[in-house]
């Protein structure tokens, strides 16, 4: 697939600024953010033609090299991150960094008020919601948009006064030597707006602080440390700015049989000795319910067995993992004195056999037997 310039999938002149490029793609990654295009196949091809293109672009020293080179100047750079694509519906870890820079803005020398904050909440979920993905209901402290102003700050009937400091832009120049430097308003303190009347449910801040709650898609396949992105779901802006966003870090909890690693899973399958030493059919348990599995005859403990496919798969897509099963051979407990007897009987069996029924051991006696000898 032949891939097109980056200037053209910005939509930007090959002179244009930093800031330029950094609205352009602000442009298209909101229109084609998958959160809003949900299974959209090329939406998201879209969004991270443009998150791709701006990554090269926004860095001066590879976009020297693809202004030189071209696509063979960054090969193999700016596309990262990325696995699989179908299945990225509704999840913001990958796009969390870009999002963090764009959307939280820079902090000072910003014109009118500021957006609300990112709020981050922590949803503990079992292995199986992880793997299968469900739909949770959480609570969350936030602040919202005042209802009695609509955000606005002011009592009602009266309007917020354009500050007369700056005249509304929030901004003031001041001269200090041979320089001028803006800074914040002073008065209206960068909002450019003044409530001369607040509101009386809000105090004038535009928003009252309450708990929603909210339902949040987990998508089939998260761990530990993905992150869900519900924009527009953060803390309710100042005086009618916008919501900042809602981050939803996973964090799963232990299971009592398995662990994850990856899309693979583990877990230790207890066997007798007697199992173990003729073989035979194990049950053993998988996320999706019970499967029999075939254990060799003189087989060891802490042998390993695979289950293709028995394992996770990613919310990144790709193939479905294993599950590896672990045979630790148990040893029995509690005899009786007629099952003691009968295992010394067996001992004593076993030692006429001479070394053959115990190989391991027996050479393990004659290296422990050199060991001495060489001292
Ligand atoms: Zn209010
Ligand atoms: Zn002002």
């Amino acid at each position: 697939m032949s891939k097109r310039d980056y200037y053209e999938v910005l939509g930007a002149a090959k002179d244009a600024s930093q800031q330029d490029l950094k609205k352009a793609y602000r442009r298209l990654a909101m229109k084609y953010h998958p959160d809003r295009n949900p299974d959209d196949e090329e939406a998201l091809a879209k969004f991270k033609e443009a998150k791709e293109a701006y990554e090269v672009l926004s860095d001066e020293q590879k976009r020297a090299a693809y202004d030189q080179f071209g696509h063979a100047g960054v090969n193999g750079q700016g596309q990262g991150g990325f696995g699989g694509g179908a299945g990225a519906g509704g999840f913001g870890d990958i796009f969390g960094d870009i999002f963090g820079d764009i959307f939280g803005g820079g902090g000072g020398g910003r014109r009118g008020p500021a957006r609300g904050a990112d709020l981050r909440y922590t949803l503990e979920l079992t292995l199986e919601q992880a793997v299968r993905g469900c739909e949770e209901k959480i609570r969350v402290p936030t602040w919202e948009s005042c209802e009695t102003c609509h955000g606005s700050g002011a009592k009602e009937g009266s309007q917020p006064v354009t500050c007369s400091t700056c005249g509304g832009a929030g901004q003031v120049r001041m001269q200090q030597g041979f320089f001028t430097v803006q800074q914040a308003c002073p008065t209206c303190k960068g909002e450019g707006q003044i409530i001369e009347d607040p509101c009386g449910s809000c105090g004038g801040q535009g928003r009252v602080q309450n708990t929603k709650t909210l339902s949040v898609k987990i998508p089939a396949g998260v761990d530990t440390g993905d992150r869900i992105r519900l924009a527009g779901e953060g803390e309710a802006g100042m005086h009618g700015a916008p919501s900042g966003d809602l981050y939803v870090q996973v964090a799963v909890r232990e299971h009592d049989i398995f662990q994850r690693d990856g899309t693979n899973l583990y877990c230790e399958v207890p066997i007798s000795f007697v199992d173990a030493t003729l073989g035979g059919e194990l049950d053993v348990p998988t996320l999706s319910g019970k499967v029999k599995l075939k254990v060799p005859a003189e087989t060891q403990t802490g042998k390993m067995f695979r289950l293709r496919g028995k394992g996770v798969k990613s919310v990144r897509g790709g193939a479905t993992g294993d599950l590896l099963c672990k045979v630790v051979v148990e040893t029995p407990v509690k005899l009786s004195g007629e099952q003691k007897d009968l295992l010394r009987k067996f001992q004593d069996s076993l030692e006429n056999g001479g070394d053959r029924h115990n190989p391991k051991k027996s050479s393990w006696f004659e290296g422990v037997k050199r060991f001495f000898d060489t001292k």
